[in-house]
């Protein structure tokens, strides 16, 4: 088990034991038992890390680039040298197994960090020759950023926010989802450790109030949300009457194409990641599997078959590499879900099965014979159910894939590369693959279009939403003016 940490919340570059607010029971969600007790920050300790955070702000800002980056690289060292704790930590916090958590939370946060600790130093403005005059631009900060987190990736979705706005020069307040509050606290001791001054980075727990309470505050220069698209309304319509900046990383149904020429198992592979890693509870997945009519028996059995072989278990046993949901609700969610499928007519090929056990835990579900209008096919779900539709024809299949308010990623596995181009180009989404699915790497810009979200996290692109340009005209002559 793990050690209760120090205290709740870490501000001012500390952990803060305050036990005024409402408690903030931690389960394991493979046993359901709470291993720690946290409490959400009360309306006062909100106002206090706001104005720690902005006081902090301006001398980071006044550091070089290289300065700061070189601690964000120092940051990324640690976090790599730590890797199997911090992993063991995500493991009790998510659910999630070893086998994912090693490889894919505190290795991903540190990529971030040590990417965005390269490019502070780089950033630059540019120079705009005007005849004699000139303008000038320079790059700066926005000011206090807030990142509202999902369960999913709590290490990650902490580090890709914290890791582009402490290298443009803001300060951060990071709230977690209420279900995983543990990891963030982990990466705030990191960065002090790694010499980052107190107050740029604050964790402050809490439930939905909280975050609402810090995207409404006048103190908030900018609002980075990963989570579902209903909260996502809510708190863009928040940080748009304050007119601050945002980032949304919303959910998706985004679709995956397998045509009849491709090689089924890498498509099958391709699927069982963008439907089953992290139990399904992933906002990029394909969880529209369109499989071209001609091969779609053979991609099932291949499937089923590679599906047997699953390992449901102990998530901290290495050899596990599928495992609960994060939480009661949310087994509850994906049952609706599940029923629903076969109410509405879809087959159920395999899995779903909910296991007599303490915790979370169902069965990996496919279901095939999906049409367009149902439920299973038009709602995200966030757990580990895969809907197979059929299909025909190119142009009919991309229609039908972007038929949907959503638009996270899209994924299309063929061996004709120019259908693969001529496919992807058409779809609408942000985060795209051709015979490949769910990769992210940080030099790559990641986000969605339509309801999934506005904005991208990582890469260059990155830059431009955490920080602002200024204009500067200087004229060499004299000045004419009418009167
Ligand atoms: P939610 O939308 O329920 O919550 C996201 C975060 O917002 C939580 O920290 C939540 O707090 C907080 N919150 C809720 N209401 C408000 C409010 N009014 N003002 C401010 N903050 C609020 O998402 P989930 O945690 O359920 O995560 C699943 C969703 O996240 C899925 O839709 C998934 O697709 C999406 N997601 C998107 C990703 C992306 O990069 N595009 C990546 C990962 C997930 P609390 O939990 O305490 O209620």
């Amino acid at each position: 088990m793990i050690a209760q940490p120090p205290g709740s919340h870490f501000v001012g570059g500390a952990y803060i034991d305050c036990h005024e607010g409402a408690p903030l029971p931690v389960q394991y969600p493979a046993t359901g038992e709470v291993i720690a007790t946290l409490h959400d920050a009360t309306p006062d300790l909100i106002d206090q890390t706001i104005t720690a955070a902005r006081a902090a702000q301006v001398g980071w800002s006044e550091m070089t680039g290289t300065e700061r980056g070189r601690i964000l690289r120092r940051a990324a060292d640690i976090m790599r040298d730590r890797n199997h704790d911090l992993s063991v930590l995500e493991t009790y916090d998510t659910g999630k197994p070893l086998s994912e958590t090693l490889v894919a939370d505190a290795t991903s946060g540190a990529d971030a960090l040590e990417y965005f600790g390269g490019l502070a130093g780089s950033l630059t403005g540019e120079h705009i020759q005007l005849g004699e005059d000139w303008v000038y631009t320079r790059r700066e900060p926005l000011g206090l950023c807030v990142g509202i987190g999902a369960w999913n990736y709590p290490t990650q979705i902490a580090c890709w926010k914290a890791a582009p706005a402490l290298a443009c020069g803001n300060a951060v307040i990071f709230k977690p989802s209420e279900e995983t509050p543990l990891c963030a606290l982990k990466v705030a001791e990191i960065l002090v450790e790694a010499g980052l001054p107190a107050g740029l980075f604050n964790v402050l727990q809490g439930r939905g109030d909280v975050g609402a309470a810090l995207v409404t505050d006048p103190r908030v220069n900018k609002v980075s949300l990963t989570g579902s698209v209903p909260t996502g309304r809510k708190v863009y319509a928040a940080a748009a009457a304050g007119l601050k900046h945002v980032t949304m990383e919303l959910g998706g149904k985004s679709p995956l194409i397998v045509f009849d020429d491709a090689d089924i198992d890498d498509a099958v592979g391709g699927a069982i990641l963008g439907n089953f890693y992290s139990s399904g509870q992933v906002c990029s997945n394909g969880t529209r599997v369109f499989v071209h009519k001609v091969i779609k028996e053979a991609f099932l059995t291949r499937l089923t078959e590679r599906l047997a072989t699953a390992i449901l278990g102990d998530p901290h046993n290495e050899a596990t590499n599928f495992g609960p949901l994060v939480s009661a609700r949310q087994l509850e969610i994906v049952q609706g879900y599940i029923a629903k499928g076969q109410a509405e007519g879809a087959r159920l090929v395999t899995g779903g099965e909910t296991l007599d056990q303490p915790g979370h835990w169902i069965t990996p579900a496919v279901f095939a014979d999906v049409t367009d209008d149902m439920t299973i096919a038009r709602e995200e779900i966030f757990g580990p159910v895969m809907a197979v539709l059929d299909f025909e024809d190119e142009e009919d299949v991309i229609t039908r894939a972007n038929a949907t308010e959503f638009g996270l990623s899209a994924g299309v596995f063929t061996r004709d590369l120019k259908r693969g181009h001529r496919v992807i180009a058409q779809l609408q989404a942000g985060s795209c693959f051709i015979n490949s699915y769910n990769d992210a790497p940080v030099e790559a810009p990641f986000g969605g279009v339509k309801s999934s979200g506005v904005g991208r996290e990582n890469s260059k692109a990155a830059i431009d939403h955490y920080s602002q340009l200024k204009s500067v005209y200087v004229r060499m002559g004299h000045v004419e003016a009418p009167f």
